[in-house]
């Protein structure tokens, strides 16, 4: 089969043929926004470099939620801001907590909206670090300890899914038995497995309040020169227990993406986190691009490559832009 015979360009001469062929269908189902909820009220603050985003306290944080209902969407990522840190990060695991608070609000008023819960320590302890920080170390096995608290009392709450994303070694496992053992058999276990020491997380950093006061994540997260290594993580994660995989960021992991959907075929999450976002809005707002043409081609290769779930701030206006 050779050309002239084999002519690629017969199947794109229709709108109807093309749609009838296109391999790769994006839906308002797999999106999921994220959110910051903190404390105090009648906070509506905007996130420095993500022109639309805010942090929220809980009453306008159910405002925003209710038009992302509106539009169709029905699954939120919510991190939380506490309104104090300690070493040991408590305000994470406070059943009075704002994410506890906010889930609980959220689920009084939209039950079947599903709620996924990050769980980390980085924005409830002083340090920064994903970890519980001692004598200039990151403490794996006391953070996980803690990390079970805070995942407990998030599914207490009423969270859905609980999200950690600190990548401590062994926290899946711990988490899982944790939860099991306060009969939450339910409770659905999203880790990052392939969470990378990613530049793009810097907007998102900087209006959470999480940048690691000294030292860097790299002894933790996944360096991103390294795909091997991230597909290993994500199977140890589901030896350990995982339900859905969770890669960040996602453009930059495309590859990741593929090869951890081809050797899990577990459910897969995507991640296009805030700088992604930043990246995008800026060209856009610049008139460099078409900001609905390119945010839609990136969310429809980040399916391509093998996501069955994006998160993304862009989630409300994709949600509207597919109708
Ligand atoms: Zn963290």
């Amino acid at each position: 089969m050779y050309y002239p015979s084999y002519r690629m360009r017969r199947l794109r001469q229709s709108p109807s043929l093309r749609r009838l062929l296109r391999e790769t269908s994006l839906s308002v189902d797999d999106l999921v926004l994220p959110l910051i909820v903190t404390h105090g009220e009648n906070v509506r603050e905007p996130i420095a470099g993500m022109p639309g985003c805010f942090l929220y306290s809980i009453g306008t944080l159910l405002d925003e939620v209710r038009q992302a209902y509106e539009v169709g969407l029905r699954a939120l990522l919510l991190y939380g801001v506490p309104s104090h840190r300690d070493i040991g990060a408590s305000a994470a695991y406070d059943a009075e907590g704002t994410v506890q608070m906010a889930v609980k609000a959220i689920k009084d008023e939209l039950p079947d909206m599903v709620l996924i819960t990050d769980v980390c320590v980085c924005a409830y302890t002083d340090q920064g670090h994903c970890g519980v920080y001692q004598d200039d170390e990151v403490l794996n096995d006391v953070t996980i300890e803690v990390l079970a608290k805070v995942a407990i009392s998030h599914a207490e709450a009423g969270a859905d899914i609980v999200a950690p994303s600190d990548m401590m070694d062994g926290r899946v496992a711990a988490i899982r038995s944790a939860l099991d053992d306060e009969g939450l058999f339910d409770t659905v276990l999203m880790p990052v497995a392939s969470g990378f020491a990613s530049g793009f997380y810097e907007p998102f950093t900087a209006a959470v309040g999480t940048r690691p006061v000294v030292g860097d994540q790299l002894t933790y997260m996944v360096d991103p020169a390294n795909g091997e290594e991230a597909v290993r993580e994500a199977l140890l994660d589901i030896e350990e227990g995982a339900d859905i995989i969770m890669i960040q960021p996602a453009l930059p992991c495309l590859d990741v993406i593929r090869t951890v959907k081809q050797d899990t075929r577990f459910p897969l999450a995507a991640h296009s986190v805030s700088g992604e976002y930043s990246m995008l809005k800026a060209v856009a707002e610049r008139g460099w691009l078409d900001e609905q043409r390119v945010v839609t081609e990136v969310a429809t290769a980040v399916k391509r490559a093998g996501a069955d779930l994006i998160i993304t701030s862009y989630a409300k206006d994709l949600a509207r832009w597919l109708g």
